[in-house]
Protein backbone atom coordinates (compact mmCIF):
# COMPACT_ATOMS: atom_id res chain seq x y z
CA UNK A 1 0.00 0.00 0.00
CA UNK A 2 1.25 3.54 -1.39
CA UNK A 3 2.25 5.23 2.39
CA UNK A 4 0.17 8.27 1.55
CA UNK A 5 -3.05 6.93 0.45
CA UNK A 6 -6.49 8.35 1.66
CA UNK A 7 -8.49 5.00 3.01
CA UNK A 8 -10.61 6.16 5.54
CA UNK A 9 -13.02 8.86 6.15
CA UNK A 10 -13.85 10.62 9.83
CA UNK A 11 -17.57 9.31 10.67
CA UNK A 12 -17.77 10.73 14.38
CA UNK A 13 -15.67 12.00 16.88
CA UNK A 14 -16.00 11.59 20.91
CA UNK A 15 -12.83 13.38 22.50
CA UNK A 16 -9.95 11.41 21.42
CA UNK A 17 -11.61 8.70 20.12
CA UNK A 18 -12.60 9.15 16.14
CA UNK A 19 -14.74 6.39 14.02
CA UNK A 20 -13.54 6.17 10.68
CA UNK A 21 -15.33 4.15 7.57
CA UNK A 22 -13.00 2.40 4.85
CA UNK A 23 -13.72 3.42 1.82
CA UNK A 24 -13.83 1.00 -0.88
CA UNK A 25 -11.34 -0.69 -2.55
CA UNK A 26 -10.92 -1.33 -6.80
CA UNK A 27 -13.29 -4.30 -6.22
CA UNK A 28 -15.66 -2.67 -4.14
CA UNK A 29 -14.74 -4.24 -1.00
CA UNK A 30 -13.41 -1.82 2.05
CA UNK A 31 -9.81 -1.49 2.61
CA UNK A 32 -8.67 -3.35 4.73
CA UNK A 33 -6.97 -2.06 8.23
CA UNK A 34 -5.36 -3.77 11.37
CA UNK A 35 -5.55 -3.16 15.15
CA UNK A 36 -3.25 -1.19 16.63
CA UNK A 37 -2.12 0.06 12.85
CA UNK A 38 -1.22 3.62 13.08
CA UNK A 39 -3.14 6.13 10.53
CA UNK A 40 -3.32 9.18 9.99
CA UNK A 41 -6.48 12.00 10.25
CA UNK A 42 -5.83 14.90 8.35
CA UNK A 43 -8.41 17.65 8.89
CA UNK A 44 -9.83 20.44 6.17
CA UNK A 45 -9.56 23.02 8.15
CA UNK A 46 -5.99 24.14 8.34
CA UNK A 47 -3.73 24.70 10.78
CA UNK A 48 -1.76 27.46 11.76
CA UNK A 49 -0.39 29.18 9.10
CA UNK A 50 -2.36 27.53 6.70
CA UNK A 51 -0.15 24.20 7.57
CA UNK A 52 -2.27 20.85 6.65
CA UNK A 53 -2.12 18.75 9.88
CA UNK A 54 -1.55 14.80 9.91
CA UNK A 55 -2.74 13.89 13.46
CA UNK A 56 -1.44 10.65 14.46
CA UNK A 57 -3.44 8.09 15.57
CA UNK A 58 -3.97 3.90 16.63
CA UNK A 59 -6.19 1.96 15.53
CA UNK A 60 -8.27 0.35 18.94
CA UNK A 61 -11.08 -1.60 17.28
CA UNK A 62 -11.77 -2.77 13.90
CA UNK A 63 -15.69 -3.86 12.89
CA UNK A 64 -16.63 -4.26 9.13
CA UNK A 65 -15.64 -1.15 7.23
CA UNK A 66 -15.13 0.97 10.25
CA UNK A 67 -12.75 1.34 12.97
CA UNK A 68 -12.40 3.58 16.12
CA UNK A 69 -9.39 4.94 16.77
CA UNK A 70 -8.08 6.71 19.02
CA UNK A 71 -5.67 10.11 18.70
CA UNK A 72 -2.78 10.85 20.44
CA UNK A 73 -3.41 14.63 19.83
CA UNK A 74 -6.40 17.04 20.39
CA UNK A 75 -9.12 16.43 18.28
CA UNK A 76 -10.07 19.86 17.92
CA UNK A 77 -11.47 20.88 14.33
CA UNK A 78 -11.97 17.51 13.28
CA UNK A 79 -14.67 17.03 11.14
CA UNK A 80 -17.20 14.37 9.65
CA UNK A 81 -15.62 13.85 5.98
CA UNK A 82 -11.96 14.32 7.04
CA UNK A 83 -9.57 11.96 4.88
CA UNK A 84 -7.92 9.25 6.77
CA UNK A 85 -4.18 7.96 5.43
CA UNK A 86 -3.36 4.20 6.43
CA UNK A 87 0.28 3.79 7.29
CA UNK A 88 0.57 -0.08 7.02
CA UNK A 89 2.56 -0.11 10.49
CA UNK A 90 2.12 -0.68 14.47
CA UNK A 91 2.62 1.92 16.71
CA UNK A 92 6.87 2.05 16.62
CA UNK A 93 9.73 3.57 17.70
CA UNK A 94 12.86 3.82 16.35
CA UNK A 95 15.64 1.94 17.90
CA UNK A 96 19.15 2.67 16.90
CA UNK A 97 22.74 4.59 18.64
CA UNK A 98 21.41 8.02 19.73
CA UNK A 99 18.70 6.99 22.29
CA UNK A 100 20.82 7.62 25.19
CA UNK A 101 21.08 11.10 26.79
CA UNK A 102 16.81 11.70 25.13
CA UNK A 103 14.38 12.93 26.99
CA UNK A 104 11.08 12.16 24.40
CA UNK A 105 7.47 11.96 24.92
CA UNK A 106 5.44 9.43 25.48
CA UNK A 107 5.69 9.07 21.21
CA UNK A 108 9.43 9.10 21.24
CA UNK A 109 9.37 12.64 19.69
CA UNK A 110 12.41 14.39 21.57
CA UNK A 111 11.53 16.97 23.78
CA UNK A 112 14.56 19.20 23.95
CA UNK A 113 15.03 19.32 20.24
CA UNK A 114 11.33 20.72 20.16
CA UNK A 115 11.67 23.09 23.17
CA UNK A 116 14.66 24.51 21.00
CA UNK A 117 12.06 25.18 17.59
CA UNK A 118 8.72 25.35 18.80
CA UNK A 119 8.61 26.44 22.98
CA UNK A 120 8.16 23.41 25.53
CA UNK A 121 4.99 22.27 23.56
CA UNK A 122 4.64 20.26 20.46
CA UNK A 123 2.60 22.00 17.82
CA UNK A 124 -0.09 19.47 16.92
CA UNK A 125 0.74 17.40 13.86
CA UNK A 126 3.92 17.62 14.07
CA UNK A 127 6.44 14.36 13.78
CA UNK A 128 9.88 14.93 14.73
CA UNK A 129 12.41 11.22 14.20
CA UNK A 130 13.46 9.92 17.13
CA UNK A 131 17.00 9.52 16.51
CA UNK A 132 18.93 12.62 14.94
CA UNK A 133 19.51 12.24 11.15
CA UNK A 134 22.21 14.43 10.74
CA UNK A 135 24.45 12.89 13.29
CA UNK A 136 27.15 10.52 11.74
CA UNK A 137 28.34 7.36 13.68
CA UNK A 138 31.66 5.42 13.01
CA UNK A 139 30.38 1.81 11.62
CA UNK A 140 32.41 -1.06 12.04
CA UNK A 141 31.39 -4.51 9.97
CA UNK A 142 32.09 -7.83 11.95
CA UNK A 143 30.17 -9.65 9.30
CA UNK A 144 31.81 -10.39 6.10
CA UNK A 145 29.62 -10.47 2.84
CA UNK A 146 28.50 -13.99 2.21
CA UNK A 147 28.00 -14.83 5.96
CA UNK A 148 24.38 -16.13 6.66
CA UNK A 149 22.80 -14.04 9.58
CA UNK A 150 20.21 -14.28 11.40
CA UNK A 151 17.40 -11.90 13.71
CA UNK A 152 19.24 -9.86 15.91
CA UNK A 153 22.64 -11.15 14.56
CA UNK A 154 25.05 -8.76 15.43
CA UNK A 155 26.49 -7.51 12.07
CA UNK A 156 28.72 -4.27 13.61
CA UNK A 157 28.77 -1.55 15.86
CA UNK A 158 29.24 2.04 17.10
CA UNK A 159 30.61 3.76 19.68
CA UNK A 160 27.45 5.38 21.77
CA UNK A 161 29.12 7.04 24.58
CA UNK A 162 31.22 4.94 26.70
CA UNK A 163 28.80 2.10 25.14
CA UNK A 164 29.34 -0.16 22.10
CA UNK A 165 26.11 -0.31 20.62
CA UNK A 166 25.30 -3.14 18.35
CA UNK A 167 23.89 -2.64 15.14
CA UNK A 168 21.37 -5.72 14.87
CA UNK A 169 19.91 -7.53 12.04
CA UNK A 170 16.59 -6.46 11.80
CA UNK A 171 14.61 -8.32 14.26
CA UNK A 172 11.64 -8.81 12.53
CA UNK A 173 14.01 -10.92 9.68
CA UNK A 174 12.47 -14.43 8.81
CA UNK A 175 15.31 -17.89 8.85
CA UNK A 176 18.33 -17.35 7.30
CA UNK A 177 19.88 -14.45 5.21
CA UNK A 178 23.12 -13.75 3.50
CA UNK A 179 25.07 -10.44 3.92
CA UNK A 180 25.18 -9.81 0.14
CA UNK A 181 27.23 -6.25 0.89
CA UNK A 182 27.91 -4.23 3.87
CA UNK A 183 30.21 -1.09 4.37
CA UNK A 184 32.56 0.18 6.76
CA UNK A 185 32.62 3.88 7.30
CA UNK A 186 30.56 7.18 8.89
CA UNK A 187 26.97 7.34 8.10
CA UNK A 188 24.16 8.55 9.75
CA UNK A 189 21.07 6.59 10.52
CA UNK A 190 19.25 6.43 7.64
CA UNK A 191 22.16 5.56 5.05
CA UNK A 192 22.68 1.71 4.44
CA UNK A 193 25.12 -0.06 5.57
CA UNK A 194 24.37 -3.64 4.68
CA UNK A 195 21.95 -5.55 2.40
CA UNK A 196 20.82 -9.24 3.33
CA UNK A 197 19.71 -11.53 0.57
CA UNK A 198 16.47 -13.66 1.76
CA UNK A 199 14.94 -16.83 -0.22
CA UNK A 200 12.31 -13.90 -1.04
CA UNK A 201 14.03 -10.25 -1.36
CA UNK A 202 17.08 -8.47 -0.78
CA UNK A 203 16.44 -5.60 2.06
CA UNK A 204 19.07 -3.04 3.03
CA UNK A 205 19.78 -2.70 6.61
CA UNK A 206 20.68 1.00 8.27
CA UNK A 207 21.56 1.45 11.53
CA UNK A 208 18.36 2.18 12.97
CA UNK A 209 15.03 0.14 12.74
CA UNK A 210 11.31 0.74 13.52
CA UNK A 211 9.73 -1.71 16.54
CA UNK A 212 6.39 -1.98 17.03
CA UNK A 213 6.39 -1.33 20.99
CA UNK A 214 3.24 -3.44 21.98
CA UNK A 215 5.69 -6.34 20.78
CA UNK A 216 8.42 -7.47 22.55
CA UNK A 217 11.93 -6.89 20.69
CA UNK A 218 12.83 -10.53 22.05
CA UNK A 219 9.88 -12.16 21.31
CA UNK A 220 10.58 -13.39 17.81
CA UNK A 221 13.96 -14.05 18.65
CA UNK A 222 13.12 -16.15 21.61
CA UNK A 223 10.63 -17.72 19.35
CA UNK A 224 12.96 -18.53 16.56
CA UNK A 225 15.09 -19.77 19.48
CA UNK A 226 18.21 -16.97 18.42
CA UNK A 227 18.09 -15.67 22.05
CA UNK A 228 17.07 -17.69 25.14
CA UNK A 229 14.71 -16.69 28.75
CA UNK A 230 16.95 -17.61 31.44
CA UNK A 231 15.63 -17.70 35.08
CA UNK A 232 17.05 -14.78 37.24
CA UNK A 233 20.18 -15.99 39.16
CA UNK A 234 21.33 -12.77 41.06
CA UNK A 235 20.10 -9.87 42.37
CA UNK A 236 20.62 -6.13 41.29
CA UNK A 237 22.43 -4.49 43.58
CA UNK A 238 21.56 -0.99 44.50
CA UNK A 239 23.75 -0.15 47.51
CA UNK A 240 20.86 0.50 49.59
CA UNK A 241 21.01 -2.11 52.41
CA UNK A 242 17.30 -2.19 53.22
CA UNK A 243 17.00 -3.70 49.77
CA UNK A 244 19.80 -5.59 48.64
CA UNK A 245 19.53 -7.14 52.30
CA UNK A 246 15.82 -7.20 53.23
CA UNK A 247 13.80 -6.89 50.05
CA UNK A 248 16.20 -7.70 47.20
CA UNK A 249 15.12 -7.32 43.61
CA UNK A 250 16.98 -9.71 41.18
CA UNK A 251 18.81 -8.36 37.99
CA UNK A 252 15.44 -9.22 35.23
CA UNK A 253 12.75 -9.08 38.04
CA UNK A 254 10.12 -6.92 39.34
CA UNK A 255 8.85 -4.71 41.74
CA UNK A 256 6.64 -2.06 42.71
CA UNK A 257 6.88 0.89 44.87
CA UNK A 258 3.95 1.96 46.18
CA UNK A 259 4.50 5.72 47.87
CA UNK A 260 1.67 8.06 49.54
CA UNK A 261 3.07 11.85 48.93
CA UNK A 262 5.65 12.45 50.31
CA UNK A 263 6.86 9.36 51.88
CA UNK A 264 10.43 9.78 49.64
CA UNK A 265 9.35 8.39 46.38
CA UNK A 266 11.46 10.79 44.64
CA UNK A 267 14.43 10.45 46.25
CA UNK A 268 14.51 6.59 46.41
CA UNK A 269 13.53 6.29 42.93
CA UNK A 270 16.55 8.66 42.17
CA UNK A 271 18.94 6.43 44.34
CA UNK A 272 18.18 3.26 42.91
CA UNK A 273 18.55 4.55 39.20
CA UNK A 274 22.07 5.90 40.46
CA UNK A 275 23.97 3.75 42.41
CA UNK A 276 21.67 0.24 41.11
CA UNK A 277 24.59 -1.81 39.17
CA UNK A 278 23.17 -1.81 35.90
CA UNK A 279 24.45 -0.39 32.72
CA UNK A 280 21.29 1.45 31.53
CA UNK A 281 18.77 3.53 33.12
CA UNK A 282 15.32 4.05 31.62
CA UNK A 283 12.79 5.94 33.57
CA UNK A 284 8.98 6.66 32.54
CA UNK A 285 7.88 9.69 34.34
CA UNK A 286 4.23 8.85 33.40
CA UNK A 287 1.56 11.70 33.88
CA UNK A 288 2.85 12.74 37.23
CA UNK A 289 1.83 16.86 37.83
CA UNK A 290 3.93 18.54 35.04
CA UNK A 291 6.22 20.46 37.71
CA UNK A 292 7.36 16.86 39.16
CA UNK A 293 8.05 15.72 35.65
CA UNK A 294 10.09 19.04 34.97
CA UNK A 295 11.87 18.48 38.31
CA UNK A 296 13.02 14.74 36.87
CA UNK A 297 14.41 16.41 33.37
CA UNK A 298 16.15 19.03 35.17
CA UNK A 299 17.16 17.29 37.82
CA UNK A 300 18.63 13.97 35.95
CA UNK A 301 21.62 15.48 33.97
CA UNK A 302 23.57 17.75 36.25
CA UNK A 303 23.28 14.10 38.21
CA UNK A 304 26.74 12.89 39.03
CA UNK A 305 27.33 8.94 38.17
CA UNK A 306 28.87 7.20 40.45
CA UNK A 307 30.61 5.08 37.78
CA UNK A 308 31.65 8.60 36.90
CA UNK A 309 30.60 11.50 33.93
CA UNK A 310 26.96 12.45 34.31
CA UNK A 311 23.85 10.01 34.76
CA UNK A 312 22.11 10.96 31.94
CA UNK A 313 24.72 9.61 29.20
CA UNK A 314 23.39 6.19 30.13
CA UNK A 315 19.85 6.94 30.71
CA UNK A 316 16.71 7.64 28.52
CA UNK A 317 13.83 9.30 29.81
CA UNK A 318 10.04 8.91 28.36
CA UNK A 319 8.39 11.80 29.82
CA UNK A 320 4.71 12.53 29.89
CA UNK A 321 3.01 15.32 32.00
CA UNK A 322 -1.37 14.95 32.79
CA UNK A 323 -1.94 17.68 30.45
CA UNK A 324 -0.63 15.52 27.83
CA UNK A 325 -3.50 13.80 25.88
CA UNK A 326 -4.15 10.61 27.84
CA UNK A 327 -3.53 8.32 24.66
CA UNK A 328 0.38 9.44 24.87
CA UNK A 329 0.23 8.86 28.59
CA UNK A 330 -0.92 4.95 27.70
CA UNK A 331 1.77 4.73 24.82
CA UNK A 332 4.55 5.97 26.85
CA UNK A 333 5.35 2.86 28.92
CA UNK A 334 5.35 0.71 26.13
CA UNK A 335 8.16 3.13 24.05
CA UNK A 336 10.66 2.93 27.16
CA UNK A 337 9.95 -0.95 27.61
CA UNK A 338 11.16 -1.28 23.70
CA UNK A 339 14.01 1.13 23.94
CA UNK A 340 15.36 -0.80 27.39
CA UNK A 341 14.15 -4.33 25.95
CA UNK A 342 16.70 -2.80 22.68
CA UNK A 343 19.96 -2.54 25.07
CA UNK A 344 19.29 -5.45 26.64
CA UNK A 345 19.20 -7.18 23.81
CA UNK A 346 22.71 -5.93 23.12
CA UNK A 347 23.67 -7.82 26.34
CA UNK A 348 23.63 -4.82 28.94
CA UNK A 349 21.87 -4.88 32.07
CA UNK A 350 19.14 -2.45 31.69
CA UNK A 351 16.92 -0.85 34.51
CA UNK A 352 13.28 0.65 33.94
CA UNK A 353 11.65 2.70 36.62
CA UNK A 354 8.26 3.75 35.27
CA UNK A 355 6.35 5.86 37.38
CA UNK A 356 3.60 5.95 37.65
CA UNK A 357 2.19 2.72 36.48
CA UNK A 358 -1.56 4.09 38.07
CA UNK A 359 -1.30 7.09 35.48
CA UNK A 360 -0.76 4.99 32.74
CA UNK A 361 -3.77 1.97 33.85
CA UNK A 362 -6.14 5.46 34.55
CA UNK A 363 -5.49 6.26 30.54
CA UNK A 364 -6.11 2.74 30.06
CA UNK A 365 -9.83 3.04 31.81
CA UNK A 366 -10.50 6.15 30.25
CA UNK A 367 -10.19 4.71 26.74
CA UNK A 368 -12.11 1.89 27.95
CA UNK A 369 -15.09 4.23 28.98
CA UNK A 370 -14.77 6.23 25.61
CA UNK A 371 -15.06 2.83 23.94
CA UNK A 372 -17.99 2.20 26.24
CA UNK A 373 -16.35 -1.37 27.04
CA UNK A 374 -17.61 -3.61 29.88
CA UNK A 375 -16.01 -2.12 32.74
CA UNK A 376 -14.52 -3.55 36.01
CA UNK A 377 -13.42 -2.91 39.66
CA UNK A 378 -13.95 1.13 40.08
CA UNK A 379 -14.48 0.88 36.30
CA UNK A 380 -10.90 -0.18 34.87
CA UNK A 381 -11.04 -2.76 32.17
CA UNK A 382 -11.76 -6.07 32.73
CA UNK A 383 -8.53 -6.82 31.65
CA UNK A 384 -6.98 -4.72 33.74
CA UNK A 385 -5.02 -7.43 35.43
CA UNK A 386 -3.57 -9.05 32.13
CA UNK A 387 -2.22 -5.72 30.99
CA UNK A 388 -0.61 -5.33 33.94
CA UNK A 389 1.04 -8.87 33.53
CA UNK A 390 2.16 -8.53 30.06
CA UNK A 391 3.82 -5.31 31.26
CA UNK A 392 6.11 -6.69 33.84
CA UNK A 393 6.64 -9.81 31.95
CA UNK A 394 8.54 -8.09 29.15
CA UNK A 395 11.24 -7.44 32.22
CA UNK A 396 13.77 -10.53 32.24
CA UNK A 397 16.66 -12.40 32.06
CA UNK A 398 18.20 -13.32 28.52
CA UNK A 399 20.96 -15.03 26.34
CA UNK A 400 21.49 -13.23 23.24
CA UNK A 401 22.57 -14.62 20.01
CA UNK A 402 26.11 -13.74 20.66
CA UNK A 403 25.61 -16.00 24.23
CA UNK A 404 26.17 -12.51 26.45
CA UNK A 405 23.45 -12.49 29.01
CA UNK A 406 21.46 -9.24 29.37
CA UNK A 407 18.81 -8.17 32.20
CA UNK A 408 15.83 -5.68 31.98
CA UNK A 409 15.00 -5.29 35.71
CA UNK A 410 11.22 -3.08 35.78
CA UNK A 411 10.34 -1.90 38.66
CA UNK A 412 6.59 0.37 38.48
CA UNK A 413 5.65 3.13 41.23
CA UNK A 414 1.77 2.98 41.92
CA UNK A 415 0.11 5.58 43.72
CA UNK A 416 -2.60 4.58 45.37
CA UNK A 417 -5.32 7.52 45.95
CA UNK A 418 -5.37 7.99 50.00
CA UNK A 419 -2.52 5.25 50.42
CA UNK A 420 -5.23 2.73 49.94
CA UNK A 421 -3.78 -0.62 48.75
CA UNK A 422 -6.58 -2.39 48.25
CA UNK A 423 -7.43 -0.46 44.91
CA UNK A 424 -7.54 -2.33 41.54
CA UNK A 425 -4.08 -1.04 40.61
CA UNK A 426 -2.20 -1.73 43.55
CA UNK A 427 -4.15 -5.57 43.51
CA UNK A 428 -2.95 -6.28 40.25
CA UNK A 429 0.33 -5.32 40.81
CA UNK A 430 0.94 -7.09 43.81
CA UNK A 431 -0.26 -10.37 42.05
CA UNK A 432 2.26 -9.70 39.51
CA UNK A 433 5.59 -8.41 41.27
CA UNK A 434 7.95 -10.65 43.01
CA UNK A 435 9.16 -7.77 45.25
CA UNK A 436 7.05 -5.21 47.32
CA UNK A 437 8.96 -1.95 48.68
CA UNK A 438 6.05 -0.32 50.64
CA UNK A 439 6.53 2.96 51.51
CA UNK A 440 5.15 4.43 54.43
CA UNK A 441 3.65 7.61 55.18
CA UNK A 442 4.36 7.21 59.15
CA UNK A 443 7.81 6.77 58.51
CA UNK A 444 8.20 9.24 56.65
CA UNK A 445 7.00 11.19 59.02
CA UNK A 446 9.50 9.78 61.68
CA UNK A 447 12.11 10.20 59.60
CA UNK A 448 13.03 7.03 59.31
CA UNK A 449 14.33 6.77 55.77
CA UNK A 450 14.29 5.39 53.04
CA UNK A 451 10.67 5.21 54.44
CA UNK A 452 10.19 1.34 53.58
CA UNK A 453 8.00 -0.12 56.03
CA UNK A 454 9.94 -3.83 57.00
CA UNK A 455 6.79 -5.50 58.60
CA UNK A 456 5.02 -4.58 55.16
CA UNK A 457 7.16 -4.88 52.60
CA UNK A 458 8.34 -8.47 51.32
CA UNK A 459 10.53 -10.40 47.85
CA UNK A 460 10.38 -13.23 46.79
CA UNK A 461 13.65 -13.19 45.50
CA UNK A 462 15.37 -13.80 49.06
CA UNK A 463 14.16 -17.44 48.87
CA UNK A 464 14.97 -17.36 44.69
CA UNK A 465 18.39 -16.42 44.80
CA UNK A 466 19.23 -18.44 48.04
CA UNK A 467 21.78 -20.10 46.25
CA UNK A 468 23.68 -16.59 45.42
CA UNK A 469 23.55 -15.15 48.55
CA UNK A 470 25.04 -18.68 50.56
CA UNK A 471 27.64 -18.04 47.76
CA UNK A 472 27.96 -14.09 48.49
CA UNK A 473 26.84 -13.59 51.80
CA UNK A 474 27.38 -16.77 53.40
CA UNK A 475 25.64 -19.97 53.89
CA UNK A 476 23.68 -19.04 56.28
CA UNK A 477 22.18 -15.69 54.68
CA UNK A 478 18.62 -16.95 54.18
CA UNK A 479 18.31 -17.65 57.58
CA UNK A 480 20.04 -14.99 59.31
CA UNK A 481 18.09 -12.41 57.75
CA UNK A 482 14.85 -13.81 58.47
CA UNK A 483 15.69 -14.09 62.05
CA UNK A 484 16.31 -10.35 61.50
CA UNK A 485 12.68 -9.48 60.03
CA UNK A 486 11.31 -12.03 63.11
CA UNK A 487 12.99 -9.68 65.41
CA UNK A 488 11.46 -6.27 63.87
CA UNK A 489 8.01 -7.97 63.68
CA UNK A 490 8.87 -9.23 67.65
CA UNK A 491 10.09 -5.61 68.41
CA UNK A 492 6.77 -3.72 66.57
CA UNK A 493 4.39 -5.99 68.91
CA UNK A 494 6.41 -5.16 72.47
CA UNK A 495 5.81 -1.33 71.23
CA UNK A 496 2.33 -1.67 70.51
CA UNK A 497 1.98 -3.45 73.91
CA UNK A 498 4.14 -1.11 75.52
CA UNK A 499 1.61 1.71 74.27
CA UNK A 500 -0.84 0.54 76.38
CA UNK A 501 0.58 -0.70 79.67
CA UNK A 502 3.82 1.88 79.49
CA UNK A 503 7.06 0.05 79.77
CA UNK A 504 6.80 -1.13 83.35
CA UNK A 505 4.26 -3.64 81.66
CA UNK A 506 6.81 -5.33 79.80
CA UNK A 507 8.96 -7.59 81.09
CA UNK A 508 13.05 -7.00 81.25
CA UNK A 509 13.38 -9.68 78.45
CA UNK A 510 10.40 -8.04 76.21
CA UNK A 511 12.20 -4.51 76.78
CA UNK A 512 15.55 -6.03 75.45
CA UNK A 513 14.03 -7.25 72.29
CA UNK A 514 12.50 -3.88 71.97
CA UNK A 515 15.65 -2.23 71.98
CA UNK A 516 17.34 -4.87 69.79
CA UNK A 517 14.66 -3.82 67.10
CA UNK A 518 15.26 -0.35 67.39
CA UNK A 519 18.69 -0.69 66.86
CA UNK A 520 18.98 -3.10 63.97
CA UNK A 521 16.18 -0.53 62.27
CA UNK A 522 18.66 2.64 62.81
CA UNK A 523 21.25 1.06 62.31
CA UNK A 524 20.65 -1.10 59.48
CA UNK A 525 17.16 0.00 57.80
CA UNK A 526 17.74 3.33 57.61
CA UNK A 527 20.24 5.18 55.61
CA UNK A 528 21.07 8.82 55.35
CA UNK A 529 20.29 9.87 50.89
CA UNK A 530 22.64 12.89 51.73
CA UNK A 531 25.62 11.69 53.60
CA UNK A 532 28.00 11.04 51.06
CA UNK A 533 28.93 8.16 52.48
CA UNK A 534 25.84 6.40 54.17
CA UNK A 535 23.74 6.91 50.74
CA UNK A 536 25.45 4.35 48.82
CA UNK A 537 26.73 0.44 50.79
CA UNK A 538 28.69 -1.55 48.76
CA UNK A 539 27.33 -5.20 49.53
CA UNK A 540 30.87 -6.40 51.03
CA UNK A 541 30.17 -3.97 53.56
CA UNK A 542 26.86 -4.53 54.00
CA UNK A 543 27.85 -8.22 54.22
CA UNK A 544 30.58 -7.07 57.11
CA UNK A 545 27.84 -4.75 58.78
CA UNK A 546 25.21 -7.32 59.17
CA UNK A 547 27.76 -10.20 61.02
CA UNK A 548 28.82 -7.67 63.09
CA UNK A 549 25.30 -6.24 63.82
CA UNK A 550 23.96 -9.87 64.28
CA UNK A 551 26.80 -10.72 66.48
CA UNK A 552 26.04 -7.86 68.87
CA UNK A 553 22.53 -8.49 68.96
CA UNK A 554 22.26 -12.28 69.54
CA UNK A 555 25.44 -11.84 72.50
CA UNK A 556 24.21 -13.12 75.52
CA UNK A 557 24.36 -10.03 78.09
CA UNK A 558 23.13 -9.61 81.46
CA UNK A 559 21.19 -6.77 82.60
CA UNK A 560 20.91 -5.43 86.10
CA UNK A 561 17.48 -2.86 84.82
CA UNK A 562 15.72 -1.91 81.91
CA UNK A 563 17.58 1.72 82.51
CA UNK A 564 20.85 -0.46 81.50
CA UNK A 565 19.42 -2.10 78.66
CA UNK A 566 18.65 1.44 77.52
CA UNK A 567 21.68 2.81 78.03
CA UNK A 568 23.59 -0.19 76.27
CA UNK A 569 21.75 -0.34 73.02
CA UNK A 570 21.71 3.75 72.84
CA UNK A 571 25.52 3.77 72.92
CA UNK A 572 25.74 0.48 70.28
CA UNK A 573 23.27 2.17 67.96
CA UNK A 574 25.60 5.89 67.65
CA UNK A 575 28.32 3.92 67.36
CA UNK A 576 27.56 1.87 64.54
CA UNK A 577 25.73 5.15 63.01
CA UNK A 578 28.94 6.78 63.04
CA UNK A 579 30.26 3.84 61.65
CA UNK A 580 28.33 3.97 58.73
CA UNK A 581 29.12 7.70 58.22
CA UNK A 582 32.78 6.79 58.31
CA UNK A 583 34.67 5.77 54.97
CA UNK A 584 35.62 2.22 55.01
CA UNK A 585 39.17 1.04 56.93
CA UNK A 586 39.47 5.56 57.50
CA UNK A 587 40.78 5.97 61.22
CA UNK A 588 37.22 7.01 62.12
CA UNK A 589 35.75 3.29 60.65
CA UNK A 590 38.86 1.56 63.17
CA UNK A 591 38.16 3.48 66.03
CA UNK A 592 34.44 3.15 65.97
CA UNK A 593 35.07 -0.95 65.41
CA UNK A 594 36.87 -0.85 68.08
CA UNK A 595 34.33 0.64 70.43
CA UNK A 596 31.85 -1.61 68.77
CA UNK A 597 33.73 -4.68 70.06
CA UNK A 598 33.94 -3.08 73.42
CA UNK A 599 30.89 -2.10 74.25
P1 LIG B 1 7.66 12.01 47.34
O1 LIG B 1 8.28 11.88 46.01
O2 LIG B 1 7.19 10.70 47.89
O3 LIG B 1 6.58 13.04 47.42
P2 LIG B 1 10.30 12.88 48.15
O4 LIG B 1 11.04 11.75 47.60
O5 LIG B 1 10.38 14.16 47.39
O6 LIG B 1 8.78 12.52 48.40
O7 LIG B 1 10.80 13.08 49.65
C1 LIG B 1 10.35 14.14 50.47
C2 LIG B 1 11.47 14.58 51.41
O8 LIG B 1 11.80 13.53 52.32
C3 LIG B 1 12.79 14.89 50.72
O9 LIG B 1 12.87 16.19 50.28
C4 LIG B 1 13.82 14.60 51.80
O10 LIG B 1 13.99 15.70 52.65
C5 LIG B 1 13.20 13.50 52.59
N1 LIG B 1 13.75 12.17 52.19
C6 LIG B 1 13.14 11.27 51.41
N2 LIG B 1 13.88 10.16 51.27
C7 LIG B 1 15.01 10.35 51.98
C8 LIG B 1 16.18 9.56 52.24
N3 LIG B 1 16.33 8.33 51.71
N4 LIG B 1 17.13 10.08 53.05
C9 LIG B 1 16.98 11.30 53.59
N5 LIG B 1 15.91 12.09 53.37
C10 LIG B 1 14.92 11.65 52.59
Amino acid sequence: MNSRQVTAKVKGVRDDIVTIQMLSNADGTPFPIIKNEVVHICPTRLGVEGRQEFLKAEVLRVRFGEADVQVFESTRGVAIGDPVEQTGHMLSVSLGPGLLGQVYDGLQNPLELIASQHGFFLPRGLEVSGIDPHQHWAFVPVVKIGAKVRAGDVIGAVQEGRFKHKIMAPFGLQGEAEVSWVQEGSFNVTTPVARLKTDRNEIEVTMQQQWPVRVPVSEPLLRAGNSKRLFPNEPLLTTIRLIDTFFPIARGGTACIPGPFGAGKTVLQSLISRFSDVDIVVIVACGERAGEVVETITEFPNMADPKGGSLMDRTVIICNTSSMPVAAREASIYTGITIAEYYRQMGNNVLLIADSTSRWAQAMRETSGRLEEIPGEEAFPAYLDSSVRALYERAGLIENNEGQRGSLTLIGTVSPAGGNFEEPVTQSTLRTVKSFLGLSAERAYKRAYPAVDPLLSWSRYLEQLSDWYSTHMGEDWVEQVKSMQKLLQAGEEIQQMMQVTGEEGVTLDDYITYHKAICLDQVYLQQDAFDPVDASTTVERQKALFHELLGCLTKAREFGDKEEVRAHYTKLTGLFRNLNYSRLHSPDYRKYEGEIKAT
